[in-house]
Parts: structure tokens; C-alpha cells; sequence
């Protein structure tokens, strides 16, 4: 077991019902760290960027539109086994599949809007976090 950090998101329908605290409560009662945090609103170009792996997925417009249309939360979880850990508490993308007590199965209103995002590896870890946090703004 190591020491990671991944890259999460609260998604805009999540911060529309003033849940964060109680989604942030899940990740701290999971065993995750928050050692940075931001809430902004995405433009255009930040979440067609951040997606860009999905561009050719029929729901990839839905998607930019959708995290585009209010504010969401960023942050860096850390913890032994963060990115694993972290997608073990976030559950199944689809909330139909996902786990019970899983934040997705708690709050997710479909498999669109699933209140979280969360990166699924060492290395799109690295990138998504770059992609938001400067390493000063990054606190163990
Ligand atoms: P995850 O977020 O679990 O890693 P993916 O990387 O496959 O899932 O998809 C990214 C996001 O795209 C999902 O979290 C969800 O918001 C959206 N999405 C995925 N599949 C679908 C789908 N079939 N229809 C609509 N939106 C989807
Ligand atoms: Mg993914």
C-alpha cells in the first residue's frame, strides 16, 4: 500500500442541492484527506479540456453542458490507496449499479449527473490534478 493522491470533483448537481459536506463527510469516513480544494465555475475550454478523453462518446456534449452549468468543487484526497479508495467510495458511474452507501447510489440523480468525479489512475491522476492545482496549493 502507498501514499496517493487523486483528483476529485464535485459535480454542479451536487453543489445545485447544497450537498458537499455531506459528500465530503463520505470521502473523510472512507479514510481520504483533503489537502486541497476549490470551488469555480468551469469554462468552456476547462471542461472540454478536462474531458477530452470522452470527445468522440455521444454523450460528450451533454456532458461539457452539464459541468458547465454551475459551480463545482475540486480537490486532492489523500490517503493510502486514494485513487482505488476513492472510486470504491464514489461507486458505479451508473447509480443504477452502484453500491449501497456509495456516494453515486446516495446522491447521483442519473448516470450523467453522478454528483463526483474522480480520476481512475496513477497517471490521469497526475494530469487532472496539474490540470487544476498549482503544488503550493496543494497541503498534506
Ligand atoms: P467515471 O466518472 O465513473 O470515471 P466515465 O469516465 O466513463 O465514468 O465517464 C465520465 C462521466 O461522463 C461520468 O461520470 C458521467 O458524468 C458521464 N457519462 C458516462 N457515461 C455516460 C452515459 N452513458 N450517458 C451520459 N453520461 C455519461
Ligand atoms: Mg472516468
Amino acid at each position: 500500500m502507498a501514499v496517493e493522491q487523486t483528483l476529485s470533483i464535485i459535480k454542479p448537481d451536487a453543489t445545485a442541492r447544497n450537498i458537499t459536506g455531506k459528500i465530503i463527510n463520505l470521502f473523510e469516513e472512507g479514510g481520504l484527506r483533503v489537502v486541497a480544494q476549490k470551488r469555480l465555475r468551469l469554462s468552456k475550454e476547462q471542461a472540454e479540456g478536462f474531458y477530452a478523453v470522452h470527445k468522440e462518446r455521444p454523450f460528450y456534449n451533454d456532458l461539457v453542458s452539464f459541468m458547465m452549468s454551475g459551480p463545482v468543487v475540486v480537490q486532492v484526497l489523500e490517503g493510502e490507496n486514494a485513487i482505488l479508495r476513492n472510486r470504491e467510495i464514489m461507486g458505479n458511474t451508473n447509480p443504477d449499479e452502484a453500491d449501497p452507501g456509495t456516494i453515486r447510489k446516495l446522491f447521483a440523480e442519473n448516470i450523467e449527473r453522478n454528483s463526483v468525479h474522480g480520476s481512475d489512475a496513477p497517471e490521469t491522476a497526475a494530469t487532472e490534478i496539474a490540470f487544476f492545482f498549482d503544488p503550493s496549493e496543494i497541503v498534506g
